[in-house]
């Protein structure tokens, strides 16, 4: 008998985990034939893409290929970007691949299946905005943070070359929420860490970020006086926080917000998130407002119990009738789920549903600091933590995306080799 095919689309902090799982407890066994599709040839963890985008993390160092690590986890890989479904047939679609010269390498491919698993992540919201998609950055792929470094790299150079007609850097970043904030923070980092590589003229002060939030407040998903923290930081580092402001359009030299224009020579779009628009024309299976399939307590999408769907692109609703937060603990809690789940019906045993725990959230401000709570569901969110516990909490998130991918002692030497590289190489990607 042929072994069941598992096809897994998207190795993001999803899909990457359950794909390393059902290849270590089925694939080596040969239980089952387990497959992995993703656009892309190498992982990075999307919560460290604005620290690729400050140059803050050199991304060919911190990326993991997707074909050794599916060596090592006895699943295969198939790099494609999905494009539909046919759930009768049992088949997905992939487009076909092309070189940077645009000669075709590979053409377009059908990959059968028993079981599914949906886990391409979302895409940033720009709600329609006039402007935006043209005139801004995402920050949704690694493609797009490298981007985001090279014009930042240009912007800086400009700036630092004698003669400039300009005296500050005017940067725009739509959207308080964790991205933005983050994103702030890691810019003054990155820039006094350039001071050190012959950036002299490149001081704090010389750098206008504008943080500009819809809502009343910065980081509405998370306490108040988690939001009000975080804001007493940026305030220190200078950045200018703008709440109850939209954004109304966007142009090549800044943003209009209503009757004001804000100029500005980068601007990023970090306001909200929606799963990719494609997924509401995915063979009739059901979305909610922002493109997200709906799946039932045990994750199986609602119309078809083959196939699951898990991370930033699932509608989960939680028993308080919330959906389930597009975070890494969201998708990660999901991942381990969906593996006991395909693993129990292969086993002809009861599946499990899935309760979100909401271990609390985390904001990292660069080195200026983090602040956040733990154990979210526990005690309402309402254990504040800041300093080094936070930080460390912060980063042992990282930690344990890394021990579901390698094991503790693998991700111990990766810890170690991370810690030699910040002696041995340059404190930042300078290219
Ligand atoms: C800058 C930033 C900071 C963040 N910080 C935090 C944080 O501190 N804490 C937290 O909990 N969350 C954070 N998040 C959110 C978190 O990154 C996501 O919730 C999480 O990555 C979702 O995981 P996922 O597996 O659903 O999708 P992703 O991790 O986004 O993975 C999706 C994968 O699918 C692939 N893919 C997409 N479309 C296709 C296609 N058509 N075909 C094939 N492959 C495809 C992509 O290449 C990718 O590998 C942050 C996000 C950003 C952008």
């Amino acid at each position: 008998m042929t072994p069941p095919r598992i096809v897994i689309i998207g190795g993001g902090a999803g899909g990457l985990e359950l794909a390393t799982r059902l290849g270590n407890k089925l694939g080596q066994k040969q239980r089952a034939q387990v497959t992995l599709v993703d656009q892309n040839h190498t992982h990075i963890w999307k919560p460290l893409l604005h620290e690729v985008a400050t140059g803050t993390l050199d991304y060919e160092i911190a990326q993991l290929s997707y074909r050794a690590h599916a060596r090592a986890h006895h699943f295969e890989f198939q790099l494609g970007r999905f494009l539909s479904l046919n759930r009768q047939q049992q088949q997905i679609m992939l487009a076909p691949v092309y070189a940077d010269d645009g000669e075709q390498v590979l053409a377009s491919r059908e990959l059968s299946y028993d079981y599914l698993v949906l886990a391409i992540g979302s895409v940033s919201n720009d709600f329609n905005t006039p402007g935006i998609a043209s005139n801004c950055i995402f920050l949704d792929s690694p493609a797009q943070a490298k981007r985001f470094h090279r014009h930042l790299l240009d912007a800086y150079l400009k700036l630092n070359s004698p003669g400039h007609p300009k005296d500050k850097l005017n940067i725009a970043i739509v959207g308080g929420g964790a991205t933005g904030i983050e994103l702030a923070a890691e810019l003054y980092h990155a820039a006094a860490e350039l001071n050190l590589y012959g950036f002299a003229d490149l001081r704090k002060d010389r750098l206008n970020i504008n943080v500009i939030e819809a809502g009343p407040r910065i980081l509405p998903a998370l306490p108040e006086r988690i939001a009000g923290a975080a804001l007493k930081e940026l305030k220190k580092l200078g950045v200018t926080v703008r709440t109850d402001t939209k954004v109304t359009s966007a142009d090549n030299r800044g943003l209009h917000l209503g009757e004001e224009y804000l100029e500005a020579e980068l601007k990023v779009w970090a306001a909200g998130i929606k799963a990719p628009d494609f997924l509401t024309t995915l063979d009739g299976l059901e979305n909610n407002r922002i493109n997200q399939l709906l799946v039932n307590t045990q994750l199986q999408t609602q119309l078809d119990p083959r196939i699951y769907a898990i991370g930033d692109c699932a509608g989960s609703k939680m028993a308080n009738g919330n959906w389930v937060p597009p975070r890494a603990q969201s998708a990660h809690q999901m991942a381990s789920v969906v593996a006991y789940n395909i693993i129990a019906t292969l086993n002809h045993k009861p599946l499990r549903d899935f309760q979100y725990k909401d271990h609390g959230s985390l904001i990292s401000l660069s080195r200026f600091g983090t602040v956040g709570n733990l154990m979210g569901n526990l005690v309402g969110g309402a254990m504040m933590i800041e300093g080094r516990i936070a930080r460390l909490a912060y980063v042992s998130l990282y930690r344990m995306h890394q021990v579901a991918l390698h094991g503790w002692l693998k991700m111990l030497f990766i810890s170690m080799v991370a810690r030699i590289n910040r002696i041995v190489r340059p404190r930042l990607k300078l290219h």
